[in-house]
């Protein structure tokens, strides 16, 4: 008898089951000690700084005893599958006060990376979706923590926890305790004012976030309301600290815009804090995405020939129906501005990004200002060599501990040494002598 292979037999079906088992019992397995991994990573690490730092926990356990009465604080808290739970804290609130948190992660009612821990107020406030930062340990510290902390929080809170809760591995929980270690040192703690105008030297920033300076600029448009916009970094302070004309300039705009960590230390020493750090770079794709969805009209002007071509190229990938009405590279001689003037106008763009670094951009654009058609009017530096893929940009590591300057040096050092090495200690000790005055 022959026997047709195609038709399976017992011993397939055995063989089938016995796969199928395999491969259930072999995905639980790692399943579990993935789960593991970060568990054994927390209980080592908070077993050794609790006994590291045994002797620094018992004066400070005395200290609380002796000025408050009470050894420890607890917190009423929601953890891990909804559970509820008490986060301790040393009584009074000098120094050390947070390091009793450790024995939550000890005892595994926190972990040292995971979604903020909430409060039962805050639970009632969430949808079901946001329910699956349940399924971890609440974490010290959270990647939107960090980010709130160096001011690129720019996504919200629920899509920072599920990317993390697809992401974790134990390499990963490491980066994050360590790179926000370094942000609390960098940011300092979180019971700074937040004004809504940053000063420095004469220079007024607004203090506002990513989502609602690119709302302001969409309703600058809408109301047909002319409105210049520049970035500054302490780079640009310094600057203005120098040229009056710039900083008279950076006064008339009508708004001026937070643009990297310095200005965030700058914050930190002044004791206000930065809400975000609203920078073009990151500004830029979240003003196409608007722009696209509002019809609004992009015109690129600024960087080498070809570059603001290559960044147009690009865009239209990422964004199909963006409409861009131009683009023309920075490199021109004086007698050419009408002719790009009149290039600009003639193509009715809504909003025109001028690339030539600064001071130069944001003074050519004052000097057009009653010239220039489109609405809003933005100074952006070296934006397209970033977005044609000219530079890459620092990676999120990178960003996340405020070492994108660090990356910029690296890429070109011979242009860049001057502004960072002389330009950012340089900044630090015109705030510290601002905030001596201001005393
Ligand atoms: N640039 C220009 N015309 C000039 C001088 C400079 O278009 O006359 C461009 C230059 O090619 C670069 C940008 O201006 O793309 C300046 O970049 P930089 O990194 O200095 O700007 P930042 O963002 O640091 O202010």
């Amino acid at each position: 008898m022959k026997i047709d292979p195609t038709i399976p037999g017992p011993l397939a079906y055995k063989t089938n089951f016995l796969l199928i088992w395999w491969r259930i019992w072999f995905e639980q397995t790692a399943i579990l000690l993935m789960d593991m991994l970060p568990r054994t990573f927390d209980i080592f690490l908070s077993l050794f700084l609790l006994i590291a730092l045994a002797p620094i926990l018992l004066v400070r356990a005395i200290a609380a005893k002796v000025s408050t009465g009470k050894v420890l604080n607890a917190e009423p808290l929601v953890g891990r599958f909804r559970t509820p739970f008490w986060r301790l804290c040393f009584g009074g609130d000098a120094l050390g006060a947070k390091f009793a948190v450790l024995l939550n992660i000890l005892v595994g009612d926190m972990a040292f990376a995971g979604p903020r821990p909430m409060t039962e107020e805050e639970v009632s406030r969430l949808t079901p979706e946001q329910g699956i930062r349940f399924t971890l340990r609440p974490g010290l510290f959270s990647p939107y923590r960090l980010r709130r902390k160096i001011g690129i929080a720019y996504d919200n809170e629920t899509v920072s926890d599920i990317n993390f809760y697809y992401s974790e591995t134990v390499k990963g929980d490491v980066g994050l305790v360590a790179r926000s270690v370094i942000g609390d040192l960098l940011a300092g703690g979180d019971l700074r004012p937040t004004p809504p105008v940053l000063h420095f030297f004469g220079v007024d920033i607004v203090n506002t976030t990513m989502d609602e300076a690119v709302d302001w600029m969409v309703k600058r448009v809408r109301d047909s309301a002319p409105a210049s916009v520049a970035f500054v970094n302490p780079d640009c302070l310094n600057i203005a600290c120098k040229n009056e004309n710039y900083r008279q300039v950076l006064s008339a705009a009508e708004r001026v815009l937070p643009d990297g960590i310095g200005i965030n230390i700058g914050c930190r020493m002044l004791g206000v804090s930065l809400l975000a750090n609203v920078n073009g770079t990151d500004l830029f794709p979240r003003l196409c995405e608007r722009a696209t969805k509002e019809g609004l009209s992009l015109f690129l002007l600024g960087a080498k020939p070809g570059i603001a071509e290559a960044a147009s190229l690009n865009l239209r990938g990422r964004f199909p129906d963006l409409r861009i009405a131009g683009v023309r590279d920075g490199f021109f001689a004086a007698e050419e501005t009408g002719q790009i003037v009149k290039e600009i106008n003639d193509s009715n763009a809504d909003i025109l990004l001028v690339a030539f670094g600064a001071p130069k951009q944001e003074l050519w654009l004052a000097e057009h200002r009653d010239q220039l058609k489109p609405c809003v009017r933005l100074g952006v530096g070296g934006l397209f060599d970033f977005y044609s893929g000219r530079l890459p940009r620092a990676p999120v590591w990178m960003r996340e501990i405020g070492l994108e300057w660090t990356w910029r040096l690296l890429q070109e050092p011979g242009r860049m040494w001057r502004r960072y090495l002389i330009g950012n200690p340089l900044f630090l000790y015109r705030v510290w002598m601002q905030k001596r005055k201001e005393m």
